[in-house]
């Protein structure tokens, strides 16, 4: 299925984040995506890992879906946030000990970091 962009920013502009607004689970589930207990992100102290879209989640702010100004390595995989978001992400990082976060310049990446990954 793919997915409508009217109805993403729509989602983005209700709160929902941006990584699941894109996510194809999202939409077709019947309510929500249904696959909190294996997905989520720095929270819960992962990176979306169940996430299907055409976002590129090493690039874009999984918040807002802006380009990303900072790289999050977490787990075994990558997500991004912009500078606008990062002190939301941080400061909800923080509150959960055993999380472990790289936060990096989006400069510092490589070039397959940002442009690989699991799309579409
Ligand atoms: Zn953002």
């Amino acid at each position: 299925m793919s997915v409508d962009a009217v109805k993403i920013d729509k989602a983005i502009s209700g709160g929902l984040a941006a990584i699941c607004a894109w996510c194809e689970h999202y939409w077709n589930g019947q309510a929500g995506c249904g696959l909190q207990n294996r997905c989520g992100g720095p929270m819960v102290g992962m990176s979306f890992p169940e996430y299907r879209g055409a976002f590129n989640k090493a690039r874009f702010c999984f918040i807002c879906g802006r380009e990303a100004d900072h790289g999050i390595e977490i787990g075994d995989g990558m997500i991004a946030a912009c500078d606008k978001d990062i002190p939301t992400v941080m400061s909800l990082i923080h509150s959960r000990p055993g999380v472990r976060v790289d936060v990096k310049e989006k400069q510092a990446l490589s070039l397959d970091a940002l442009l690989g990954g699991e799309v579409g």
